[in-house]
Formats: C-alpha cells, sequence, structure tokens
C-alpha cells in the first residue's frame, strides 16, 4: 500500500483545521502531463465554438458557485467575504473573456509573391500555471482560461497553502463538460509538483506567479527545454502624490491601496511619495485614514482588512518592524487565535531602510518626502521592481509625464487600480515577464506559424 501524503489547510483568522489536501508526487505530476498530453490533439481540435459554449458553460457554473467559491476563500486564505466575492467574480469574468477568444484567434494574410502567405495561432501543448496563495482564483484563472480558449491542456499547481478554491475551479470544468484531462488541478509542495512541471520536458509552457527568488529559478529551470514561460513576480510599488492633488481623496484612499488583502498583493503600493510642501499634512491625513481600516473576522460584510496567511509570514512581516523602527502609526488587531498584523505607517524612513526598499507583503506602509517631478521619478524608479503604481495630481501634462517615466507595468492616475481582465497586467524589470489579462495574453498561449503556398 503507498502511503498518502496529506497537507492540513488551516484557517488564517482561526487556526483551525479546515480541510486536509493530498501532496501530489513526482510520478502523480508526470501521470497528469502524461493525460493532458494525450488529450491536447483533441481539445485544440475541437471547433472553435464548442470550446467557446464550453468555456461560456464554465464561467456560468463558476458563477452559480459564487458564494460557496468566496467562503472557502475566507475559510482558505482569510480574504475578507467582500473581497472573495470579487475574486469569483473575476475569475468568472475572466473564463467568460476568453470565451470571446478561440473565434476570434486571427492569423494575417500577408501579401507574397508568387502564392499565398497565411499565419496561424497554434496552441502550444501542456501548460503548467503556477500559483501564489495571495490570489488564488484570479491568478488561477488568468492563467488556464486564456490557455484553455487557444486550445491548450491544463496542468494546474495551487500554492500548498490554499487548494481550495482551484480544487472547486477544477470540479466545476469538469461539470460544464471540458473533459477531466484537458483541465487537471495538482495540489502540492512547489520543490516537487512545481519544479517538475518546470522540469518536464512534455510541459511546454509555465504561467508562474510569485516570487521574485523562485520565479528566478523557474526561468533557470525553463530554459534546459525553452518551455515557454509569464512570470508575474513581486512588487514594490510607489503611490506618487504631488501637492497639486487631492490630498483629502489621496489620503483616504492611500490605506486601502496597500492594506487590502492585509497587504500580500504583489501590487500593494507600499512607499508613498509625497511632495514635500505638503508632507505634514499628507501626514495629518493619513493617519485617521489608516486608523479608521475596520481590522477583523473576515467573514463579516464590514470587514475591510483580516490576519496574514500564516504564523510564518507574520513573523517574516513583523521583522520589517524591529524594535526602536519609526512607527509613525499601528491599528489594532483581534484578540485570540489567528495570524493578525496591524496595518502600520513607517515615517520617517531612509531610502536605504529594508522597510523602504523589500517586498514586505505585509499591512506595513512607508512614507517619504520627494522634492520635485523629477525627484519623484528617480525614487520610484530606484528599485529592482516595476509592477504597479499610482500618481495623483490634478495636473494632467504631470499625471501622463510621470506615467511615463515610471519604469512600472501597471499605473493609475488619481485612483489605485491595477486589473481590469481585460487590459494587460504585468511587470517591468525584476516584477516579471510578459503579460497576462486583455487581448494580448493569448499570444502567449500560441506559436505564430507561417504557411506558404505556391500558386
Ligand atoms: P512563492 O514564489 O513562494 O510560490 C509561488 C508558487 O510557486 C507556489 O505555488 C509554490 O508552491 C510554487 N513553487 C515554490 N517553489 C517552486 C519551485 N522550485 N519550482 C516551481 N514552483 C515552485 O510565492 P508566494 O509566497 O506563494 O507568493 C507571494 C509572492 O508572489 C510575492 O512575491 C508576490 O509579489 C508575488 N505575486 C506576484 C503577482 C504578480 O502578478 N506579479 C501576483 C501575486 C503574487
Amino acid at each position: 500500500m503507498v502511503a498518502v501524503s496529506l497537507h492540513e489547510v488551516i484557517n488564517p483568522a482561526t487556526e483551525a483545521v479546515v480541510d486536509r489536501v493530498v501532496r501530489t508526487s513526482v510520478a502523480e505530476v508526470d501521470a497528469a502531463v502524461a493525460r493532458a498530453r494525450a488529450a491536447f490533439p483533441a481539445w485544440a481540435a475541437v471547433s472553435p465554438g464548442d470550446r467557446a459554449r464550453l468555456l461560456r458553460r464554465f464561467a456560468a457554473a463558476v458563477d452559480a458557485d459564487g458564494e460557496h467559491l468566496a467562503s472557502l476563500e475566507v475559510a482558505n486564505a482569510g480574504h475578507t467575504i467582500t473581497n472573495a466575492r470579487w475574486e469569483a467574480g473575476n475569475a468568472r469574468d475572466v473564463i467568460d473573456y476568453y470565451a470571446g477568444a478561440p473565434e476570434r484567434l486571427f492569423g494575417r494574410q500577408i501579401p507574397v509573391a508568387g502564392g499565398v502567405n497565411i499565419t496561424f495561432h497554434e496552441p502550444l501543448g501542456v501548460v503548467g500555471v503556477i500559483v501564489p496563495w495571495n490570489f488564488p482564483m484570479p491568478i488561477a484563472a488568468w492563467g488556464f482560461a486564456p490557455a484553455l480558449a487557444a486550445g491548450n491542456t491544463v496542468v494546474l499547481k495551487p500554492a500548498e497553502v490554499t487548494p481550495l478554491t482551484a480544487l472547486r475551479l477544477g470540479h466545476l470544468a469538469m461539470e460544464a463538460g471540458i473533459p477531466p484531462e484537458v483541465f487537471q488541478v495538482i495540489p502540492g509542495q512547489g520543490s516537487v509538483v512545481g519544479q517538475r512541471l518546470v522540469d518536464h520536458p512534455d510541459v511546454r509552457k509555465i504561467v508562474f506567479t510569485g516570487s521574485t527568488e523562485v520565479g528566478r529559478s523557474v526561468m533557470v529551470g525553463a530554459a534546459a527545454t525553452m518551455t515557454r514561460i509569464t512570470l508575474e513576480l513581486g512588487g514594490k510599488s510607489a503611490n506618487i502624490v504631488f501637492a497639486d492633488a487631492d490630498l483629502e481623496r489621496a489620503a483616504a484612499t492611500a490605506p486601502y491601496a496597500v492594506f487590502d488583502n492585509a497587504g500580500q498583493d504583489c501590487c500593494a503600493r507600499s512607499r508613498i511619495l509625497v511632495e514635500r510642501s505638503v508632507h505634514d499634512r499628507f501626514m495629518a491625513l493619513l493617519i485617521p485614514a489608516v486608523a479608521g481600516v475596520r481590522v477583523g473576522d473576515p467573514t463579516r460584510e464590514d470587514t475591510e482588512m483580516g490576519p496574514l496567511i500564516s504564523a510564518a509570514h507574520r513573523e517574516s512581516v513583523a521583522a520589517y518592524v524591529p524594535e526602536g523602527a519609526p512607527v509613525a502609526f499601528r491599528g489594532t488587531v483581534p484578540d485570540g487565535p489567528g495570524f493578525w498584523y496591524p496595518p502600520t505607517v513607517l515615517a520617517p524612513v531612509e531610502m536605504s531602510d529594508r522597510a523602504f526598499r523589500e517586498e514586505i507583503f505585509g499591512p506595513v506602509v512607508t512614507v517619504v518626502p520627494f522634492d520635485d517631478e523629477a525627484d519623484a521619478i528617480r525614487i520610484a524608479n530606484d528599485s529592482p521592481y516595476g509592477l504597479s503604481g499610482s500618481i495623483w495630481t490634478e495636473n494632467g501634462g504631470r499625471a501622463l509625464r510621470v506615467a511615463r517615466g515610471v519604469e512600472a507595468g501597471n499605473l493609475s492616475v488619481n485612483s489605485h487600480s491595477s486589473v481590469r481582465y481585460w487590459t494587460p497586467f504585468g511587470g517591468f524589470k525584476q516584477s516579471g515577464l510578459g503579460r497576462e489579462l486583455g487581448p494580448d495574453a493569448l499570444s502567449c498561449f500560441t506559436d505564430v506559424k507561417n504557411v506558404f503556398i505556391s500558386t
């Protein structure tokens, strides 16, 4: 008899065990990849209309299951119920959006002498999707939906600590009529399951979202077989507030741009840069706004921030606020069990401070002053990361100049929005490679084939 290895899934708000999930072995990964490979030709040959219909049915199944999916995420990841509902809705919308793709995967006819030249967007084969624990549903869907739509088969590995919604999505796909070998979900350890997917010669593409450190090792591993990769990695995004901004609105919204999902957000605006002339006034507005963030039971409709994902992660976050750190404000958290960490504002900080330079991935924000537009851009770009950022100003020309000057993939002006499923998302510099979402993502799941026909 083979012993089955189980992973205990913990509710981060209560520390209770909510489920036990199998850890997939290397042999089982190989078997899943073999099934996906065998299923690929038939899936790629499904007529575009039928593939679209299956994906629409999948989206409808996710919609019907939305409240259940959301409650699974609250229990598994400690997300607030409001956020979890949005996340389930985002997964549904992404599947629905890419259901439009099979019938629109156009090639081109390019004029040539002596014949006809046409291009095709051919699916790649087996795609491995490796997902982190911070947004399990949306990030899974950003990978598997366009991959399936383009005619690939998918093997998805959720993060070890947050497998429940991915497993449920796999089940819903099957109920919607997508063959089980076409979309498989295999939970397990990164160093075992994730690594095997990267190394497997029959996996043609890896979509990896996670830390820059592991992303680098995925890139190295993929080089051996020229496996295509999309990497969505870490961030240390700037929220730049100019003196001419609507300061009240900038300060009222800044906490949510970094403390949403307890700061466990790759797009968290964790460096607030404020024009020196309004720095003190901005701080006076920011502190009450941070104090107003409602931290607590994530099942409550009015809760705005839940716990961190694990005790180990809380330790790593706390290490950025050692004894004597310049804490300008620290919020409160519930007593009792749960991996809580209070919303924390650090100011003034040195730009050499670890808390200002490194991705904390928790509810800790740093504030520094800047002198002028050029100085703001210089500080914003003084980072190996380049994922996201916000610019607050009432001057339209400045908004555009700064947006063009900041080296980041997703910027917002007078807003903190980073993600819309129909617009491209991804990082500059060490924040990633390739783009997800929007119309362009499909090109990351296909190779262009050129065919010349002599006439
Ligand atoms: P992580 O890198 O530890 O793990 C991510 C995934 O990779 C998990 O499924 C993990 O099991 C797997 N993995 C671990 N080792 C592996 C290996 N050797 N080979 C293959 N797979 C392996 O990241 P995390 O702690 O789960 O997530 C937090 C990080 O993710 C943060 O740095 C955050 O910024 C980043 N992130 C980026 C984006 C983005 O879109 N840019 C989105 C969300 C999170």
